[in-house]
This record gives C-alpha cells, structure tokens and sequence, in this order.
C-alpha cells in the first residue's frame, strides 16, 4: 500500500520516516511518497482555528487529489507565559515571511525578563490520516519543556535551539534524530498512528 506523506519539509519527512512501519502486522508492505514525488501538488494555507484543522485539511487535500491515504501534521508551540501563544500561529508568529531564526528571536525577546518558572512551554502535534473519501483519524503528541535563553545546538529545525527538555539539561537541538524521535511531540503522535498503519484498522 501506498501512502503520501504530505509535508514538504525534508527534516520533517525524514523524521516520520524513522517512526513509520514498513509493513503491517499481516504483512502487507508500507511504501511512502512524499510531496517531492508530486511537483504539481501544492498544499493548501494552513488557515484553520486550529491544529485539528490544520492537519485534516492538508491530509484531506493531498488524498483527494493523488488517490492515496495520506499523512499530515501540524504543530503548534504553547508557551504558558503568553497564554498558549503562539500555538496556531508558530509558522507565522514573527510574520508571513518569517524564518525560524525571525520567529527565536522574537520568542526569546518576548520572554526577556521571564524567569525560569515562567518559561514553561510544550509542544503539541496533531498527525492526521486521510483517505481519498474524505475520512480521517487524528493522533496527538505533546513534549513539555521551557524556553531556554539564548540558542543551543545545530540539529533539529524551528524552535529546537531554544527549546530545553530534560530538566534544562539540553535544548532540542543538541539530540540526535533518535533522541528527538523518542521524546518528540512528533514522535509521540506518529508512534500512535503507526499503530493504527501496523493494526490496519479502518479510518473513518
Ligand atoms: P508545522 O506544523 O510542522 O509546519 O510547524 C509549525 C511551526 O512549528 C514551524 O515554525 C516549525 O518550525 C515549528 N516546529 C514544528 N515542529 C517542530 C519541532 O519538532 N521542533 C521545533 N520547531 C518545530
């Protein structure tokens, strides 16, 4: 069987990659495309109230117009002193344009004269799976941590310099894919849709 994972992000594809079964429990093999394998599929904006809906749309897009199941996830960072902000709008919370240095920057700006009981934060992923119908299932994943001060660390993407998990110790940044992987909010919500693939149950 078939399944498009619908995300454009390299890092992100290579993630899910490591979480996602290549067969089910009966046997059937697990064949993965992604975006790339599509050059006229562009998804649509993410312009739901919330992550739910952000993940079903793209899943549901992506399924309808290439006829397979199809993945998605959206991910939003929660950070507790800004009342759950910028949660929907972490893409986008220093602007359209932003990049993730554009979007640390304004975060730890933000946060400046926060200490550390006020820099609690998590993330929280919704991972979608679609079918060509229109059905979907949602899986979610949190990973709880803090706002660090300043950027650690060169793996990972977005917000993993300045995101400190393991009591402090270490910002997201400074795992490897596999650590990531095992505590991740991604991680988290993909184990349990891989499950659901592995289990074949029914989406609907
Ligand atoms: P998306 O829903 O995966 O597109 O992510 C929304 C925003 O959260 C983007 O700014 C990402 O860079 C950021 N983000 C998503 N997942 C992670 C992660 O695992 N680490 C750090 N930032 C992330």
């Amino acid at each position: 069987m078939k399944i498009l994972i619908a995300t454009g992000n390299p890092h992100k594809l290579k993630e899910l990659l490591g979480v996602l079964p290549t067969k089910t429990r009966r046997g059937t093999p697990l064949q993965y495309v992604s975006l790339a394998d599509f050059s006229g599929l562009h998804l649509p904006p993410e312009n739901g109230q919330t992550l739910e809906e952000n993940a079903a749309l793209k899943a549901v897009y992506a399924a309808r117009k290439t006829g397979l199941a199809a993945i998605s996830d959206d991910t939003g960072l929660e950070v507790d002193a800004l009342n759950g902000a910028p949660g929907v709008y972490t893409a986008r919370y220093a602007g359209a344009q932003a990049d993730d240095d554009d979007n640390n920057r304004k975060l730890l700006s933000a946060l400046e004269h926060k200490q550390l009981p006020q820099r609690t934060a998590r993330f929280r992923t919704i991972a979608c799976l679609a079918t060509p119908e229109g059905q979907t299932c949602t899986f979610e994943g949190t990973l709880e941590g803090f706002i660090g001060f300043g950027y650690r660390g060169t793996n990972g993407f977005g917000y993993d310099p300045i995101f400190m998990v393991d009591d402090g110790k270490k910002a997201l940044a400074e795992l490897t894919e596999t650590q990531k992987n095992k505590i991740s909010h991604r991680g988290k919500a993909f184990r349990k849709l891989a499950a659901q693939l592995t289990a074949e149950v029914p989406v609907k």
